[in-house]
């Protein structure tokens, strides 16, 4: 599905990201975790085909990125940003429906019922019967969603989440990751999320590309990647990783100072 191999990307004089090498499989959910300022949101840029790079190359489906056209891009990867919403007061079922623009002719006009796969997408992400609220009318959770449901009316192969769950409480932060993760499952797509959250990582991913100061610092399951070790030279914090007494993957307690005691 995609294959990044030695890929490097400069911004003026500094390196954002160096030496990245990975192969992302079909009918996955992949996570990208890693402090603030990693290079997680311009790797996801890259995998987008919206930022260049300097070397290296990014194959989809075995043909390179930059081969492919825009709209061509948009008719099988889309991106869940962070606010990424327009700002003004259109419906959620306007905004929704802003999702098909690439699968539209000149006119505006498409072959598929779009009108039916917005419902199907308001379904999913449990948005039927809010579809005439304005967006200034939702709360952060429900934005998420439509952004979510913009998302899945495109009908993607593969989909780039760049923290869907940061502003959230706990309860949408699981219904969102849920809906995400039954959607990869049930359509066999691939899915990368760049997450913040180690434990809602470890549970929802079927492996993990950890970064640091751009570069690759571990990959693998999330039983691979998250050790105290690991945690400890790339957060600089001195965790508790315990297994998770429902289905054993990892999970990290925090400790407070020392000097707290
Ligand atoms: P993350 O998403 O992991 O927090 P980013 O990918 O946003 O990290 O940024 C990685 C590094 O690249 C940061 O140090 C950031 O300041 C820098 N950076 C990102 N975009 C730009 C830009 N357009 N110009 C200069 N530096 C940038
Ligand atoms: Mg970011």
């Amino acid at each position: 599905m995609i294959e990044v191999e030695q890929v490097h990307k400069r911004i003026g004089s500094r390196d954002i990201l160096q030496d990245i090498s990975f192969t992302w499989r079909e009918n996955r959910m992949y996570g990208i975790i890693g402090p603030n300022g990693a290079g997680k949101s311009t790797l996801l840029s890259l995998l987008s085909g919206v930022e260049p790079y300097q070397s290296g190359r990014i194959r989809l489906r075995g043909r390179p990125i930059e081969q492919y056209g825009r709209k061509e891009l948009a008719r099988w990867l889309a991106v869940l940003q962070q606010e990424a919403l327009p700002k003004a007061a259109f419906t959620v079922r306007e905004i929704v429906a802003m999702g098909r623009y690439p699968f539209q002719n000149w006119l505006g006009q498409e072959e598929e019922d779009a009108e039916e796969l917005v419902d199907r997408a308001l379904e999913l992400v449990g948005l039927h019967g809010m579809e005439s609220r304005r967006l200034n009318q939702l709360s952060g959770g429900e934005r998420q969603r439509v952004a979510l449901a913009k998302v899945i009316v495109q009908q993607p192969q593969l989909i780039l989440l760049d923290e869907p769950t940061t502003y959230l409480d706990i309860g949408y932060q699981v219904q969102l990751l849920d809906t995400v993760r039954r959607l990869q499952k049930n359509e066999g797509l691939t899915v990368a999320a760049v997450l913040h959250d180690l434990n809602l990582a470890a549970q929802y991913c079927d492996e993990l590309i950890v970064l640091q100061d751009g570069k690759i610092a571990a990959s693998g399951t999330p039983e691979e990647v998250l050790t105290a070790d690991l945690i400890r030279s790339v957060y600089g914090a001195d965790p508790i990783v315990l297994r998770h007494p429902e289905h054993g993957v990892p999970q990290v307690l925090l400790r407070r100072g020392k000097d707290l005691e």
